[in-house]
């Protein structure tokens, strides 16, 4: 391999778009031909296509993940004295959503093999102020949605999913997004379905709901310049959505190459014998989750993930730590003096998480870079321990 020694990027979006570059080019030419920058042929058909791709009746567009989130909470009225659980063990957004509108974020732990929330942990977490559960599919793989929603539905508390990780993703083949009360789904460019900037979208299958979602993200104003609710503006715009268009139907693709590549990292790093030492801990797998792989999370047991890290961005091998503070100890959320003993899965995961380049143009050849990198790591580690 004459180009062992060149790096490999934890993202490459160009790479990733390249193909499509002609089919961007016509489809944003033709938004700015019609001049219509909102309200576009290309949103409403979007939103279409996409409740159709997660199944369900409805979908709104929105102008980011973290709107998508927020707006839910708007809708059904949530605000001071009322609790929203969620885990800790996630992105900003999934929080701030709850705290913007002056609510109270309850955070329950993760089960340390999946990075998602542990419903049992949800049950004992509900009280009489509980008005929403916000469980996230981190990664791209779904939490246990059905006992989720089996919890939240015995006390008529509704459940609004995370997804912006998971479009696609389905837990016993139902899409993610489609068993809440709302799914939240996120086109920011790193995620599953990118964009060329900001973007959210929002799914259900209750016409009310949909109608409420629309109102609140419309200023709430209807007809216009009459304003029922004080609602905000919040628009995903034509040029994203056209983009998004052309995206979407290679979406199932780029899954796929997604998935194909989690298999080969899984299967080169057992290979590496990194595995059965237990210095790399794989993956976890849930069974009944359909994983659509936005991030590759591996956990290094042994205590050397930042020295791990370190090395790999030595050698040019990109990696992230997706996160490395979980948001129960971030500065702003000091004052909910949250105890960390409940939390022992939640800080073990971000003391341990390491993400490797996952994304679909990823090649064959870069990914047995990725793991030999790691393993000479751990050579050199065995060497200095034995000198
Ligand atoms: C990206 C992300 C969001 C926020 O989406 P934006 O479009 O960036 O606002 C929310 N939750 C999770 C879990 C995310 O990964």
């Amino acid at each position: 391999m004459a180009d062992a020694n060149r790096g490999v990027p934890l993202l490459d979006v160009n790479r990733d778009n390249r193909p499509l570059r002609d089919e961007f080019i016509e489809a944003l030419t033709e938004v700015v031909d019609s001049g219509r920058f909102l309200f576009g042929p290309d949103v409403t058909s979007l939103e279409s296509e996409i409740a159709g791709y997660c199944q369900v009746d409805n979908a709104i567009g929105c102008a980011s993940g973290s709107d998508a989130l927020l707006l839910p909470l708007m809708a059904l009225g949530i605000g001071p004295g009322d609790e929203v659980i969620v885990p800790s063990f996630t992105f900003f957004a999934s929080v701030s959503c709850i705290t913007r509108l002056g609510a109270t974020p309850v955070f329950v732990d993760i089960c340390p093999d999946t990075f998602n929330i542990d419903p049992e942990g949800i049950r004992e977490a509900i009280t009489d102020r509980t008005r929403a559960i916000i469980p996230v599919h981190l990664f791209g793989q779904c939490a246990q949605i059905d006992r989720i929603c089996q919890i939240a539905g015995d006390r008529d508390i509704p459940v609004i999913e995370d997804a912006a990780q998971a479009i696609g993703a389905a837990y016993h083949s139902r899409p993610a997004g489609s068993w809440g009360s709302v799914g939240c789904f996120s086109f920011y460019p790193t995620k599953n379905l990118g964009g060329m900037g900001d973007g959210g979208m929002m799914t259900t299958n209750d016409a009310g709901t949909a109608d409420r979602l629309r109102l609140f993200a419309g200023h709430g104003m209807r007809p216009r310049y009459y304003h029922q609710v004080v609602g905000i503006n919040s628009r995903l715009d034509t040029f994203q959505a056209a983009v998004l268009r052309v995206k979407l139907r290679r979406l199932s693709d780029a899954v796929q190459d997604r998935q194909t590549n989690a298999d080969r990292y899984s299967r080169l790093l057992t290979e590496s014998k990194l595995v059965a030492s237990d210095q790399v801990i794989l993956p976890p797998l849930d069974p009944n989750a359909f994983h659509v792989w936005n991030q590759y999370a591996i956990r290094i047991g042994d205590g050397r993930r930042d020295a791990l890290r370190a090395h790999l961005s030595e050698h040019g091998i990109g990696s992230e730590i997706y996160y490395p503070v979980p948001m129960h100890q971030q500065e702003c959320f000091e004052y909910l003096n949250v105890d960390r003993d409940t939390m022992v899965e939640t800080e073990r995961a971000s003391m341990e998480v390491l993400n490797l380049p996952i994304f679909p143009s990823l090649s064959e050849d870069e990914q047995h870079r990725v793991v030999e990198c790691i393993g000479k790591f751990y050579a050199a580690g065995a060497k200095s321990a034995a000198a």
